[in-house]
């Protein structure tokens, strides 16, 4: 085995080294067709039913009862920024959206450009630090007819906050976006009309974005847009209306067959826990030579961001860490600080090297 960096890159980002070994394994040669799966055809059976079983996969792990729908998709979470409200905006309605990092925000601005949007809750003017209350996000009763759907971002990737507790939004669609989320934790995902994930973080490679909605909610959706943005078209297709990135539903399937065999989302979480905990407790031990960006309640265990006195320390930290083999754990160029993204295919081991490593850094320039 080649050397292995201990990756704490925020999206694309760690995959299963036992899921990398098998995509090896049968790359060239798919499980005795003769070829690649990439070469062949997306009507063959084999490529179909991979297709149809890594759907009920997902739905299944993710412990979605009958009526949800998985699809897959291109364009990566930003496109669902506009194809959500291109489909389930509609006229004289409104959609609501709970601001608390830059991809909600961006979220937010995409719906701008296709109809009525309100920022109903924002943490902007609290430098990201918390997210809004379930109490915060109640949808009056007498404004439900009016508000197609709530929009909120579960884990905030660049901040490193997150919803402990997902709003109460009664008959009002609950719309997330998971993307830096999706089986990281036990959560009742049957609280969501529609979620959706860029597979780069924790579900696979770049390529396809999952989308999953309760089907019931096709009822609100837009007719009058291009076929090959309404999620209906996907729905009635499985997926295969034009080309899916066979590729990386490929890769997707491998990973929830890891997921799997860790003991589903539950093992996972249990993990994800442990991860955080050995970082969180360096910097809560370190009299502020690590200074947490996010309120405790609201720390996200995917992504742990800290600053240090000044940017020249937070550059020594980095250029330090990549030395020691670690990568990835320079904060997004637009906020700085650090982070690390522990994602699920990211070991305990890998985290206890970095918590190592932060306490021996703080001995020798603290
Ligand atoms: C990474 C990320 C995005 C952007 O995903 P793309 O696939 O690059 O479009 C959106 N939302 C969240 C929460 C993310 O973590």
């Amino acid at each position: 085995m080649d050397y292995r960096a201990h990756n704490f890159f925020p999206g694309p980002a760690a995959l299963p080294l036992e899921v990398l070994e098998q995509a090896r394994e049968e790359l060239v040669g798919y499980r005795g067709h003769g070829m690649s799966l990439m070469e062949m055809s997306h009507r063959t059976e084999a490529y179909e039913r991979l297709n149809e079983e890594t759907q009920e996969l997902l739905l299944s792990i993710l412990g979605l009862p009958k009526g949800y729908r998985a699809l897959f998709m291109g364009g990566g979470a930003s496109t669902q920024f506009a194809l959500v409200p291109l489909n389930l905006l509609g006229p004289g309605r409104k959609g609501w959206y709970a601001i608390t990092g830059q991809f909600a925000e961006k979220a937010y601005e995409e719906a701008r450009t296709v109809g009525d949007a309100a920022v109903v809750a924002s943490s902007k003017a609290m430098g990201w630090s918390v997210v809004p209350s379930a109490e915060e996000l109640k949808v009056p009763e007498s404004e439900s007819g009016q508000v197609a759907y709530l929009h909120i971002t579960v884990n905030n990737t660049i901040e490193g906050s997150r919803y402990p507790v997902l709003p109460e939004v009664g008959e009002v669609p609950l719309i997330g976006d998971v993307t830096s989320e999706v089986l990281s934790r036990t959560m009742d995902y049957s609280r969501f009309g529609l979620f959706y994930a860029g597979a780069q973080k924790n579900l696979g490679p770049a390529g396809v974005t999952v989308v999953v909605l309760r089907e019931e909610l096709l009822k609100q959706a837009s007719t009058s847009i291009p076929t090959i943005f309404r999620y209906e078209t996907y729905v009635k297709h499985r997926s295969l209306y034009n080309t899916p990135p066979v590729h990386s539903v490929y890769m997707l399937r491998l990973v929830l067959e890891w997921v799997q065999r860790q003991g589903g989302v539950a093992a996972l979480e249990r993990r994800n826990v442990e991860k955080a905990r050995l970082l969180y407790d360096v910097m809560d031990a370190s009299r502020g030579f690590y200074r947490g960006v996010v309120a405790q309640p609201y720390r996200s265990v995917m992504n742990i961001t800290w600053r240090m006195a000044d940017e020249a320390l937070e550059r020594m930290f980095v250029e330090a860490s990549e030395r020691e083999g670690f990568a990835g754990l320079a904060g997004h160029r637009s906020v700085g600080g650090l982070r690390a993204s522990a994602y699920n295919a990211v070991p305990v081991e890998a985290c206890r090297a970095l918590a190592e490593f932060m306490t021996e850094f703080q001995r020798r320039h603290g």
